[in-house]
């Protein structure tokens, strides 16, 4: 545990003016408040706050937010209160104390509409002071640093909160340091095997490129010293988490990801950097499309750097990151860095304020005001986390900040969800331009727009925005309803002419308790849908009338109501689970690497054998190409949680070893994954074409597996099969 004394010279170190008695009070007062609290480790209590606050000596914070530190859980867990510790220590520790105890009380994995509005105060919270904020971060990051004493579901709700909400903040305030360690503690706790198999991969490849990177850091030393540049050159250490994300999210091999070496050149000043660069790009031919100028254009959380790729020595691919000492600084500590104790003059209170990523912060506070629903704004401000923005005007000059990725149809929803739903078309920056064109920073959009427009289903999939995907599915289903009601008023027309009875609204008006149904419109669409079927309703409607034909339509129509009945309702499930299609039709999954739930899907109507699912990526759809009537429009019927399984198939290239397939199976039965079938063909001395048919219960199921697949070093390459 960190004694007093060591407190006091971690802080005077950096800030000699340090009001020392201050901070001696704060540690005898934690000291004595806690008293014999143990944590779940077995330590003494008061050891953790102290730990935080050694934590942020290390990012060099002001002494005020040294003592909030000491103190942040002294009002929750004692009988400290906020009354005394303003006393003693005055109103501005008091008030971080305040806000930090607020932030204890919020549980940000609890369901959708409490995570928005705790997400809500915790941003808040934070805007009112931004040292809350850092306290916040090395609370968490000690709190995950001892999480193996939790109980195991406790450590899970952790860690998924860190990876969820912290970890992105702390990226989105530059704070790199802090976001790796909470990253990779989190990805410990969620996925420890493929964090084990990464980590000793790593280590493998650390051990056996060792002369390698020796041999490119001297040379790379040697050329910037033949041209006048002092740097510091150092090879950059791979973590666990981002190897497995970019093997999740691009979906390649560990060892496509590997064969990369990364080195890091810290020289005195801007200039050099520039010059550095062009000593690099002189000695090795640069990988075209990687560089970077992220000192003329700094990211959103202020980084600064240039970045490229060059061919190394032996034909390697060596990216360098090129940066001043101040530089490096900001990539590390972030918005913190700003706090940094130089001249005495920065005030601490407005840490960071000119800082872009404090920017980024009040305008999302800003947004707060604006009183979205809090599952929007939880769903908008996560996007925002991950993603850059971009800005866009209209022509009218109204700023309408994206998430990066977003669409002409996300900035027509973000103006309005009229403007959304009537949209045709869009001019960006004065030309016509398809609505689908991913927006870039500064773009001038003008929505074209037109009347009794429907956006089709399809938009759903090409939006970025929250709002646009939420508006697109309540259009959608308010216009598919309104399909199906016009269907089932054909329908009833049709089966009223054929018993010889009129149909009127009003008539249908008056059999609406006998239905069951309560509006012509839930009756009409129930029939269009399949739900209800028309001899009921003319039954329903005229109870005694009597059908005295049979075969046909009408002896089927009375054989299912015998099933549904009148007052049943329910419509009959497809053992598919598949919606938007007659429930009359056969229908069945593509053989031989089927959709599973979460793939977009397509169903495919022919002639006499019903319709047939296809992944929208399949290469068979071509066949159907020149055939549009064919083509419907199917989704998902399928409940969250329901446990169905639906087959698909993964082709491996595994290496010739042994014990490689129990691998392989392992990491399947791991997953609660079922093998159906699997057939090997050896292709070479060291390869094996493995093709394995296995459930799953859907498309992240399937994601998971594969990306673990392609963690174990038996498997060579895993791609999935599609129909
Ligand atoms: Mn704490």
């Amino acid at each position: 545990m960190m004694r007093q004394v060591e407190l006091v010279e971690r802080v005077k170190r950096y800030d000699p003016s340090a009001d020392e008695a201050l901070l001696n009070r704060a540690y005898i007062y934690a000291m004595v408040a806690h008293g014999s609290q143990k944590r779940a480790s077995g330590d003494p209590f008061v050891a953790h706050p102290l730990e935080v606050a050694a934590i942020l000596t290390d990012l060099r914070l002001d002494a005020a937010t040294i003592i909030a530190a000491v103190l942040h859980d002294t009002i929750e867990d004692t009988g400290a209160t906020l009354d005394e510790i303003n006393r003693i220590f005055g109103p501005e520790i008091g008030s971080l104390v305040d806000g930090l105890t607020k932030l204890k009380k919020l549980d940000l994995v609890s369901k959708q509409a409490a995570q928005g509005e705790n997400f809500r105060k915790l941003l808040l919270a934070i805007a009112a002071d931004l040292r809350v904020l850092l306290v916040k971060l090395a609370d968490r990051l000690h709190n995950m640093r001892t999480l193996a004493f939790m109980p195991p579901e406790k450590r899970r709700r952790i860690a998924e909160e860190t990876l969820d909400i912290y970890a992105p903040l702390a990226g989105r305030m530059g704070i790199q340091e802090i976001r790796d360690e909470l990253e990779d503690l989190a990805f410990r706790t969620l996925k420890p095997e493929a964090h084990e198999t990464i980590t000793k991969r790593l280590s493998d490849l650390t051990h056996r490129s060792e002369g390698l990177t020796g041999e490119i850091e001297t040379s790379l030393k040697a050329k910037l010293a033949a041209g006048g540049i002092d740097a510091r050159v150092s090879g950059r250490q791979k973590r666990p988490y981002s190897i497995w994300r970019k093997m999740e999210r691009k979906s390649v091999a560990f060892e496509q990801l590997s064969d990369v070496f990364g080195f890091r050149i810290v020289v005195d000043g801007i200039g050099e950097c520039y010059q550095a660069l062009g000593i690099v790009h002189t000695a090795w031919p640069m990988v075209p499309g990687r560089f970077k100028d992220y000192i003329s254009t700094p990211k959103q959380n202020d980084y600064r750097s240039l970045h490229t790729t060059v061919i190394g020595p032996q034909s390697q691919r060596v990216e360098l990151q090129i940066r001043t000492p101040e530089m490096e600084e900001i990539a590390e500590y972030g918005i913190a860095a700003h706090a940094l104790y130089k001249d005495g003059k920065t005030d601490p209170s407005h840490l960071g304020s000119e800082s872009r990523a404090y920017q980024w912060l009040r305008r999302t506070v800003d947004l707060l005001a604006e009183g979205d629903s809090p599952e929007e704004f939880l769903e908008h401000t996560k996007l925002e986390l991950f993603h850059d923005q971009v800005f866009c005007f209209t022509p009218k000059g109204r700023l309408i900040a994206l998430p990066r990725g977003a669409t002409a149809i996300d900035f027509a929803y973000a103006v309005h969800t009229n403007v959304g739903n009537s949209a045709v078309g869009a001019k960006i920056n004065g030309r016509m331009a398809p609505l689908f064109n991913e927006l870039q920073n500064g773009d001038e959009v003008e929505i074209v727009r037109a009347d009794g427009q429907m956006p089709p289903p399809a938009w759903e999939s090409l939006v970025a925005t929250g709002k646009a995907r939420a508006a697109i599915r309540r259009a959608t289903r308010a216009s598919v309803r309104r399909q199906y009601a016009g269907l089932g008023r054909q329908i009833l027309e049709r089966a009223f002419q054929r018993a010889g009875k009129a149909f009127s609204d009003d008539k249908l008006k008056g059999a609406l308790p006998r239905l069951a149904r309560t509006s012509i419109d839930d009756v009409l669409s129930a029939v269009g849908r399949g739900e209800m079927f028309s001899g009921d309703v003319v039954r329903g409607v005229y109870p005694d009338y009597k059908d005295e034909r049979r075969g046909g339509g009408e002896a089927r129509d009375e054989a299912r109501s015998s099933r549904g009945g009148v007052n049943g309702g329910g419509p009959a499930p497809h053992a598919i689970p598949i919606r938007g299609i007659d429930p009359d039709l056969p229908i069945r999954f593509a053989p031989n690497g089927g959709a599973v739930p979460g793939d977009r899907i397509v169903g495919i109507l022919t002639r006499g054998e019903g319709v047939t699912i296809y992944p929208i990526q399949s290469q068979a759809l071509a066949a159907f190409d020149n055939d549009p009537e064919s083509w419907i429009d199917v989704r998902w019927d399928i409940e969250p949680g329901e446990e169905r399984r639906f087959p698909s198939r993964l082709a491996l290239q595994s290496i010739n070893e042994p014990g490689s397939l129990a691998q392989i199976a392992q990491v399947i039965a791991d997953h609660d994954g079922n093998i159906e079938n699997v057939s090997m063909k050896r292709r070479t001395e060291d390869f094996t074409e493995v093709t394995i048919d296995l459930s799953v219960f859907d498309l992240k199921h399937l994601n998971a597996i594969v990306s673990e697949l392609r963690a174990k070093p038996a498997v060579n390459r895993v791609e999935r099969v599609l129909a």
